[in-house]
């Protein structure tokens, strides 16, 4: 597959993705776990709110529950008691009277409206009103922010902080969300020796796995590290079935390039369909999608920048929709490009960028300089992509360009 504005023999990134994405199936198994453990769940039902929120009208503020019709007559009323939160009045009122009233607690059903204490000149039980009030001041009515009944959340929603705080505040102490993903990470090289290790002459640190293990645990996944694999044929095939055992995805990184020592492929076609291979996407030419026996597989470049620009851009969207998730939203701007950056047609390029709002209050975007894929000190220090089309080519300085900003598995 090409298109007219990839290299030849790429595969255009769209097309790749689009590609990818068809051959994942979403996971069927679903569980139980109480809100306290549901960070990041996917969730697998639907949720109706089984009360009103807030459950019955309360005062949203500290002062003076009344009935706006005893204004008519004087604007001094008599306070005949007192609402608490948690202890409501349980008396009646008359027109001409009030009751003291607290933030949160229920409103008499005898009143409708709230008068703050600033604004009342208070004489033992003798209340004068200094403002104008209007009906329903500073009353919360139920079910104003979540009606009986009303949807909250849908099947396939990622529950965050905020929400675990809702279904607490709907009184709904479980829930039913899909089982987590296992993911098995390896990372191929005879050069890579882990931190701690003392390094031999050519020697690198590894250090993939452990910005895909951050990622993955932002994304909600069980992680099988499987460290560092030799470059070798029949061990890079062993740590693979063994991935394949035990996990929903395997992700490798290294040894995708054709260089002496990437044997990734081989091993791949050796064990189960290679998906696809050389993607018109910059950093990230080489990357590999396929599915083992029991698993699916993502085969990423060996460099730094590279492997993190295509588990971003493909394997995070491929395992999203494996948890049965709803599909990534990533925020793309419009921008001024500060500087002028390299680009030749041919590839969809990733370079990183620094946006801000200059002294105009514009927003602009800035490249982080030299975008060598093995540098991934230009990521630490971008806070988006500057994202040019493949058929794009040199960008000058002032044109407008691209952007998407890092979402939450970078930042
Ligand atoms: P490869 O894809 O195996 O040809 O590797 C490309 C480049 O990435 C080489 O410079 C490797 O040393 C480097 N590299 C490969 N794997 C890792 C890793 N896990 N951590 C850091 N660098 C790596
Ligand atoms: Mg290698």
């Amino acid at each position: 597959m090409s298109d007219c504005c990839s290299a030849p023999g790429l595969l255009p990134f769209e097309s790749a993705l689009e590609n990818m994405l068809s051959q994942i199936t979403p996971v069927t198994q679903t569980l139980t776990l109480p809100i306290t453990q549901a960070l990041n769940a996917v969730l697998a039902q639907d949720i109706a709110s089984p009360i009103n929120v807030p459950n019955h009208n309360n005062s949203a503020m500290d002062g003076y529950a009344f009935a706006i019709e005893s204004l008519s007559q004087s604007n001094t009323l008599t306070m005949v008691g007192r609402s608490m939160a948690g202890a409501p009045f349980q008396g009646e009122c008359k027109l001409g009277e009030c009751i003291r009233i607290m933030t949160g607690a229920k409103m008499p059903t005898c009143c409708d409206s709230v008068e703050m204490q600033e604004n009342a000149q208070v004489e033992a039980n003798s209340i004068t009103f200094l403002k104008e009030k209007e009906l329903g001041s500073h009353v919360r009515n139920a079910g104003e922010d979540i009606q009986l009944g009303q949807q909250v959340f849908s099947q396939g929603h990622k529950i965050t902080a905020v929400d675990i705080g809702i279904l607490a505040s709907l009184g709904v102490s479980e829930v039913k969300v899909y089982r987590k993903l296992k993911v098995a990470l390896i990372a191929t090289g005879d050069e890579l020796k882990l931190p701690g290790q003392a390094l031999n002459s050519g020697d690198i640190y590894e250090s993939n796995s452990f910005v895909l293990r951050g990622m993955l645990d932002k994304l909600h996944v069980d992680v099988i590290d499987f460290g560092i694999i030799e470059d070798d044929f029949d061990s890079i095939k062993a740590a693979f079935v063994n991935a394949d055992k035990q996990a929903d995805a395997v992700i490798s990184s290294g040894g995708v390039s054709v260089g002496d020592a990437d044997y990734t492929k081989t091993v791949l076609d050796d064990l189960g369909e290679i998906g696809f291979w050389k993607i018109a996407m910059k950093p990230g030419k080489p990357f590999a999608f396929g599915k083992l026996p029991n698993s699916v597989f993502f085969g990423l470049p060996g460099n730094p920048v590279s492997a993190l620009v295509t588990f971003h851009q493909l394997a995070i969207v491929a395992l999203t929709k494996m948890q049965n998730a709803r599909e990534l939203k990533r925020t793309n701007l419009q921008v001024k490009c500060v500087n002028d950056l390299k680009k030749s047609p041919g590839r969809m390029d990733f370079q990183r960028g620094i946006l801000s709002v200059n002294e105009l209050g514009e927003n602009v975007v800035e490249s982080t300089g030299s975008q060598g894929s093995g540098i991934l000190s230009s990521l630490a220090r971008a806070n988006c992509f500057i994202v040019l089309a493949s058929d794009q080519g040199r960008v000058k300085a002032g044109e407008m360009v691209s952007v998407q900003l890092f979402d939450q598995y970078i930042v």
